[in-house]
């Protein structure tokens, strides 16, 4: 692999949660990056890269980078020192703070990062800022898994298994998850297995390529997976096809779920979410013969206002069939973002400290502080969810920002409120190394260095906590995220609590951070990692072998017992009717990765996709005249915008589905539902009503 003149160093992709196994190829002398080559050895994906994986090097000295700090100064950005940067973010930190209190400035962050520095991003808005109000990305992407997750099987570790064991699996059952698109290199793990006979059974609103093979597609309406779960368990429950054994030793509530579950015969099933009925049997044969089954899904049954409960029963469908905890079989969310598993355990959420502690738990209060080495007095309360914290700003609580590797004005729902939102902060800085659409709003811009630029650890989708190696020195003034917090809080007069170095000695005061807790990172060092292919946690002592398989002893609830809830069914937050009578789902295409702000300035990835698009069937297109390439105005209750018809049969006849990785007058966001799940907050990406208008 090796050419003369360069050298490989061992790293992983910066893109979504299966973090593939890559070596960057760097020229010996300069240091320049000049290419890529994938890992043979790296067990998850074996050689495999998707196409942003083979192009992600191309945006480390990509010129688009920012290069220095960057000082709005009457509506134009100047370039800056960091230490004129820093003095005008201490002035304005300090004014707000003692004008309106701590909680006036608020912290924002994201799960692309490092372990480290989500751990510290939760530390920075709790120490060195003082303030409650710190959430991030994860809310727009798994954070009902983890509610769903965390109400089954006690844990929210994102997968049962390891994907090594995908080739031994009978029976996938896929809900809400475009694996082709969204984890192109998952589906070889998925070919093996097929090759030697298993079934594919596939849920999702829109032909897929998963479903173009699948044994069964079941093409439902959006928003309804919940009507679809609970049929089918009642239709495990009546064929006989619950492990009793399993269920008596293993399961709390199943005489409950059976009673709930018991009106959903397959014709009211079939009525609610428009699949056939024969298509509803045949899945539900396959699913409940099958010996070893996986359930994978995603953000398609994630981002509803009853997120959880989808996530609850499709899990509570693997429980009884005793899938959970064992070889080959279990329940796995397709993790996202890169580090979305491991940056979402670690305290950048609302009411979470390190190691899945909670915030309202005085033992884990005074353990992080004392961690922390602050006073537990001092650690402030939870605050609230990404969305609501764009209702603080609107109320005035929130008086200033700092957001970092996050782009929610193009990933949020409702844009116009969260454009607004944005305008209406006193003071609002980015950190970021392309200039985002959410740092356009902002009064200063902080150079971030790339996934290249530092070392750290990342947990990929499996839970295996995985080596992220500098590839070369930080471009221009760029800084890793943790020295800018650092920065920023030495200036706040908290530079003590702030003491490190370097990433690694983060993450050593984080093992120590996580130990005890349900994420316990504490027996994982950086040397296990490389010298096992990474490390499952739990993980409590150097001793531990790690964990691939979960709960197969007992289950993370306080009896060691699964759950299995009563779900009464809720509707969409909105459906269509006679004023907006379509349908409109979002989501990926394989080109981009979430909102665009680096795949989009790749060459070969933008022209491969370069604008978004309406998937329409034929037939609803042909109700209002369209064909493919005519302009359309879609509408909804939040705005409106303009998109080229693509018509396809592979999508339901009452539904159109827009990919959402463009800013601005492209961004399909501005006409999504901002309903909030109410256990996880998630906003319900997933559904709306729409009107469509050919132009
Ligand atoms: Fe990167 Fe995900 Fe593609 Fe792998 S599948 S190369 S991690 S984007």
């Amino acid at each position: 692999l090796i050419k003369p003149g360069e050298k490989l160093i061992t790293t992983h992709c910066c893109y979504c949660g299966m973090q593939c196994g890559m070596h960057i190829r760097v020229d010996e002398k300069t240091g320049a990056v000049k290419g890529v080559e994938p890992r043979y050895d790296f067990p998850v994906n074996k050689g495999k890269l998707c196409p942003k994986g083979v192009t992600a090097y191309q945006t480390i000295e990509h010129p688009d980078r920012i290069l220095t700090p960057l000082i709005k100064r009457n509506g134009k950005f100047e370039k800056a020192t960091w230490d004129e940067a820093l003095d005008v973010i201490e002035a304005n930190f300090k004014r707000i703070q003692r004008e309106h209190g701590k909680d006036a400035v608020s912290v924002f962050g994201g799960v692309s990062m490092t372990n480290e520095k989500c751990y510290l991003v939760g530390k920075y808005a709790r120490v060195a800022l003082g303030t409650r109000f710190i959430d991030y990305n994860g809310r727009f992407c798994m954070s009902s898994a983890a509610g769903g997750f965390l109400k089954t099987l006690g844990i929210d570790r994102g997968a049962t298994l390891p994907w090594t064991e995908f080739e031994h699996v009978d029976t996938f059952f896929v809900a809400g998850s475009n694996i082709a698109e969204c984890h192109p290199t998952t589906t070889q793990h998925i070919w093996k297995a097929k090759d030697k006979g298993a079934k594919i059974i596939v849920a999702d609103p829109r032909e897929i390529p998963m479903a173009r093979v699948a044994d069964v597609h079941l093409d439902l309406k959006p928003g309804t997976d919940a009507a679809l779960a609970m049929g089918l368990l009642n239709f495990l429950v009546e064929h006989d096809y619950v492990d009793q054994a399993y269920v008596d030793e293993r399961c709390d509530n199943y005489e409950e779920l059976k009673a709930s579950v018991r009106d959903w015969t397959l014709e009211r099933t079939s009525d609610v979410t428009g699949i056939a009925i024969e298509k509803l049997e045949k899945a539900g044969h396959i699913y409940g013969k099958s010996p070893r089954s996986v359930m994978l899904f995603a953000r398609g049954v994630e981002q509803q206002s009853k997120g959880v409960d989808n996530v609850s029963l499709y899990t509570s469908m693997a429980l009884l069939r005793g899938m959970v905890g064992k070889f080959a079989s279990g329940v796995a969310t397709m993790t996202g973002q890169g580090n979305g598993q491991g940056g979402r355990e670690h305290g950048q959420k609302a009411d979470l400290l390190p190691g899945y502690r909670k915030l309202t738990d005085p033992k884990a209060v005074e353990y992080v502080s004392g961690v922390w080495g602050i006073d537990p007095s001092e650690m402030p309360k939870p605050g609230v969810s990404a969305f609501e914290m764009f209702d603080e700003i609107q109320a005035g609580t929130i008086r200033a920002m700092h957001l970092m590797c996050s782009n929610p004005a193009v990933s949020a729902p409702n844009l116009p409120y969260v454009w607004d939102s944005f305008n209406k902060l006193d003071f609002f800085v980015v950190s970021d190394f392309f200039m985002s659409e959410s740092c356009e709003f902002a009064d200063v811009v902080l150079p971030a260095c790339s996934w290249a630029e530092d070392e750290g650890t990342t947990t990929n989708l499996e839970g295996r906590v995985i080596r992220i190696r500098k590839v070369r020195e930080p471009l221009g003034d760029s800084l890793p995220d943790w020295e800018i917090m650092k920065r920023i809080a030495e200036r706040m007069g908290r530079g003590r609590y702030f003491p490190y170095e370097t990433a690694r000695d983060i993450w050593e005061e984080f093992r120590i951070a996580t130990k005890g807790g349900a994420a316990d990172y504490s027996g994982i060092t950086w040397e296990r990692i490389d010298d096992e292919y990474g490390v499952f946690w739990p993980c409590p002592s150097e001793d531990h072998p790690g964990t691939p398989t979960m709960f197969k002893e007992r289950f993370g609830t306080a009896n060691g017992k699964a759950n299995l809830p009563v779900v009464t069914y809720r509707p969409a937050g909105e459906y269509a009717n006679e004023e907006y009578p379509v349908t409109l789902t979002t989501g990926r295409v394989v080109f981009h990765y979430l909102s665009g702000n680096q795949t989009r300035r790749v060459d070969f990835l933008s022209t491969m996709s370069k604008l978004p698009f309406v998937e329409i069937h034929p037939e609803l297109a042909s109700s209002y005249g369209l064909q493919t390439g005519d302009k359309v105005e879609l509408r909804t209750r939040r705005g409106a915008m303009v998109v080229e018809a693509r018509l396809t049969k592979a999508i339901r006849n009452d539904t159109v589905f827009v990919p959402y990785h463009w800013g601005k007058e492209l961004a399909i966001n501005q006409l999504t539902n901002p309903c909030l799940d109410p256990m996880s907050r998630m906003p319900e990406f997933k559904v709306c009503a729409v009107q469509l208008k050919k132009l």
